[in-house]
């Protein structure tokens, strides 16, 4: 079985950017402890571990509001890559928290193109994935009713805009490149007048392309990601989708099954953007020491 490692994977700069800050805040023994991070800095239980042998407590759950009111009076907060929203920042500056914003300059520019069309009087059809912290960061730049989340094409006619409203047309920055085309289409078909403005940002894109081109020449591929993170789970659909090949995601070698390679030649390896390269190379090791001993 021959392994190939799919170029570009793993870590982007923005989430490299984050991680950096976090552990150099951690290092500053002028920063007033504790350290929280309001969210997983990234979607990676790894990470999140080793952040806290950094001494870096990780909050987690739905609302970053809600989070914040749990961190104690005088302590430090991290703002995570996946952006926050006005209220966030406005509240832990009422509360006289020290803080950092981690939020990817990818994220911070679809903040400001929000800001910007609200400005201006549109409303906003944000495309994103339901629960994740980057809509909910993204959309608290618009005022109460002038945004809609929309996760799938079913949801296109709940949209509640009529047809006289200027209308922008908004994608989280980590969504598949193929999904959000239909959803934009639909849109159109409902609102004509809308704007778009593609944001998936350019690591995405590129590791996505990379997995589908590779995926042709492979018999499956194996993404290594957490369960929870957006980007690793759009690369396995794109791949069964748009390269239909088989693909599974795994969070660390120890999920690896020998029988699931029975038959298969050749396997492609890719890591979404908030994966340790560690991790991912433990994952190629193994497959290779598979193919060693002809399992
Ligand atoms: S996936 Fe894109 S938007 Fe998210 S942190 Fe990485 S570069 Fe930034």
């Amino acid at each position: 079985m021959d392994v190939i490692k799919i170029h570009p994977r793993g870590y982007c700069y923005g989430v490299v950017d984050a991680i950096t800050m976090a552990k150099r805040v951690a290092q500053d023994p002028n920063i007033p402890r504790p350290i929280y991070v309001l969210g997983q800095i990234v979607h990676n239980r790894h990470t999140v571990l080793e952040l806290e042998s950094f001494g870096i407590r990780t909050l987690d759950g739905s609302s970053r509001l809600e989070l914040l009111d749990q961190v104690p009076e005088g302590s430090t907060v991290i703002f995570t890559a996946h952006g926050i929203s006005p209220a966030v920042k406005t509240r832990a500056q009422e509360r006289h928290l020290t803080f950092f914003d981690a939020t990817c300059p990818d994220v911070t520019k679809t903040h400001t193109l929000i800001e910007e069309k609200i400005r201006q009087g549109y409303s906003i059809i944000y495309i994103g994935t339901k629960g994740h912290p980057e809509p909910e960061g993204a959309m608290g730049e618009a005022p109460q009713g002038r945004a809609f989340l929309v996760t799938h094409v079913q949801d296109v006619g709940n949209v509640p805009f009529d047809t006289k409203t200027p209308l922008a047309i908004v994608t989280q920055t980590t969504l598949s490149q193929w999904d959000t085309q239909s959803i934009i289409e639909a849109l159109l078909v409902k609102y004509p007048q809308a704007e778009v403005h593609n944001e998936i940002c350019l690591a995405t894109q590129l590791r996505q392309e990379a997995a589908v081109q590779t995926a042709k020449d492979v018999d499956m591929v194996v993404v290594v990601g957490d369960r929870r993170s957006n980007n690793s789970n759009r690369l396995v659909e794109v791949v069964e989708q748009i390269a239909h090949k088989p693909s599974i995601r795994v969070e660390s070698v120890d999920d690896l099954r020998p029988e699931w390679f029975e038959g298969v030649t050749t396997v492609g390896v890719t890591a979404g953007s908030s994966t340790p390269s560690r991790i991912t190379r433990e994952v190629i090791q193994r497959l290779e020491t598979l193919d060693q001993r002809g399992d």
